[in-house]
């Protein structure tokens, strides 16, 4: 299988913020591979400003060693010192007026123009001012906006107002990156582009779905930030609430930013309130090798949550009564993330004693290992009667795609070659962000009046006891989490 990689048209890319850990690690390295799939123009320019005072060479070596470190390149292959030239540096305060005019006179007026917020979204309201005072904020620009987008309602809903002043809607790309994965948009191909799965999917023929985001790493070196968020607005809030959303939408009119996104908002505004006993948050005790929460915080009385485990119900006629049971958390005993729909007993077994049907169960995993499960009943093989016995039909995205599959493009590098073509479907809408607020802002609301403390659980777990309970209260299993 050849992929097919269409150029995009000549832009100009300013990434606001192009000193820091995002533009090093994940956004230069990301256009560097598309510089290299032959995506990207050798004409368009990425134009890197932050505050530190430095000139364009200076800023060329500097993201070359990044992107030697984080692509795996030499650094002097041919392509990177190819990639080099497209780039260039400004020195800009977000909050002063030093750099502007320079940054303005070196924008092309027959090329795209991007301009990527990387920086604090303490800073977005000031850049989107300047770029406007500068007279760069004109109909056909575009913002791209990194999260968190706000923490609660109210500040989402300022932040909003605050670009609407300067920016459309159709020009305001806010970053979700789990949008961005692969997979993820392969769970609207398989729902969408299959007969199969649609006609059970639905609460007629769906017991429950889980959805479990698991990691491994703990909060050690991002704690005090961490700890103003915790799991819900780190995890659920976005991440979590885009894979929910995904799943449990209506079929879109045609695979079109507005139509998705539309279908998405619907689901959001059909979510139930959660009843704090549907809610478990945990923190991470430490072990030999690391702290604890509060130990990687630096706050022993902090409340904050490593882990949370919820469930939620759809108030609308395809998923009455069909639960979706949502987990997230840190320390926990491997990095997983996968959606799994376990469906409805058969009705009747015609089979006697030789073992009953189980219930078919379809695992979406999105890392690692991309791919599907879905879990199938048949007979075992032998003489001796029926019996029957639940096998996997598994499938590794990449073993099915070949070299492809092996080589998928990274989130970023995908949703900011969506950005230049003007493509906004991968990413959130302002209202889309605001319903999600508004929906986690009581459960945040209710737990901050609470005097109650997390459940602690063990690092290396499955998270804590109480997250079990919930589940084993409605005679269901969480699934193991496992690599
Ligand atoms: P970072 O490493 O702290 O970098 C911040 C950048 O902002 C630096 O380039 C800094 O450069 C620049 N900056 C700070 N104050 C500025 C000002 N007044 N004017 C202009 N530039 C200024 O942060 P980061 O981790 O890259 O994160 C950037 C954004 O991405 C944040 O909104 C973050 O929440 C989001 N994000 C990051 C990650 C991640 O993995 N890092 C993941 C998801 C979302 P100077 O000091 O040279 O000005």
């Amino acid at each position: 299988m050849v992929s097919r990689v269409i150029p995009v048209d000549d832009f100009d890319l300013v990434i606001f913020g192009a000193t820091g850990d995002l533009a090093h690690r994940k956004i230069l390295p990301g256009l560097f591979r598309r510089f290299v799939a032959g995506q990207i123009p050798e004409t368009s320019q990425i134009i890197g400003a932050a505050r530190t005072q430095q000139d364009d060479a200076q800023f060329r070596d500097a993201v070359a060693a990044a992107i030697v470190e984080h692509a795996g390149v030499k650094k002097n292959d041919p392509r990177l010192v190819q990639f080099l030239k497209l780039l260039g540096y400004v020195a800009i305060d977000a909050t002063g007026q030093g750099g502007w005019k320079e940054l303005a006179g070196r924008m092309r007026a027959d090329a795209i123009h991007a301009f990527y917020f990387s920086v604090a979204p303490s800073l977005f309201g000031d850049l989107a001012e300047r770029l406007a005072s500068h007279g760069m904020a004109h109909g056909d620009s575009r913002i791209v906006v990194e999260k968190p987008f706000g923490r609660d309602l109210a500040s989402a809903r300022a932040l909003n107002q605050t670009l609407a002043q300067h920016f459309d809607e159709d020009q305001v790309y806010r970053i979700d990156h789990y949008l961005g994965k692969e997979t993820v948009q392969n769970l609207m191909a398989v729902r969408f582009a299959n007969i199969l799965f649609e006609p059970l999917w639905n609460a007629q023929y769906v017991d429950h779905v889980q959805i479990t985001v698991a990691e491994t790493v703990g909060v050690v070196g991002r704690g005090s930030y961490y700890d103003k968020s915790g799991a819900i607005r780190d995890m659920v809030q976005n991440h979590m609430m885009q894979l929910l959303c995904l799943i449990a939408m209506e079929p879109p009119y045609h695979f079109d930013p507005d139509a998705v996104r539309d279908e998405k908002l619907k689901v959001i505004r059909a979510l139930e309130p959660v009843e704090p006993a549907d809610i478990v948050r945990g923190q991470y005790e430490g072990d030999d090798g690391a702290g604890s929460y509060l130990d990687d915080v630096g706050d022993p009385d902090s409340r904050t949550e490593s882990y949370i485990a919820m469930k939620v119900r759809i108030s609308n006629w395809r998923w009455q009564g069909t639960p979706f049971y949502l987990r997230t958390g840190k320390r926990l005993r491997a990095r997983t993330s996968e959606i799994a729909i376990t469906f409805k007993e058969p009705p009747h077994s015609i089979f006697d004693d030789t073992g009953a049907p189980k219930a078919n169960e379809l695992v979406i995993r999105l890392q690692p290992n991309e791919g599907m499960n879905l879990k199938v009943m048949i007979k075992e093989p032998g003489p001796g009667g029926m019996r029957l016995v639940q096998v996997p039909l598994d499938m590794s995205f990449a073993d099915a795609l070949g070299a492809e599959g092996q080589d998928m493009p990274d989130a970023y590098e995908r949703l900011i070659m969506d950005v230049i073509r003007g493509n906004q479907t991968l990413f959130m809408r302002g209202d889309e962000v605001e319903a999600a607020w508004a929906w986690t802002d009581p459960i945040i609301d209710s737990w901050e009046d609470s005097k109650r403390r997390p459940e602690p659980y063990d690092a290396g777990s499955s998270g804590p006891e109480e997250a079990l309970r919930l589940m084993h209260r409605d005679n269901r299993r969480w699934r193991e989490i496992r690599a």
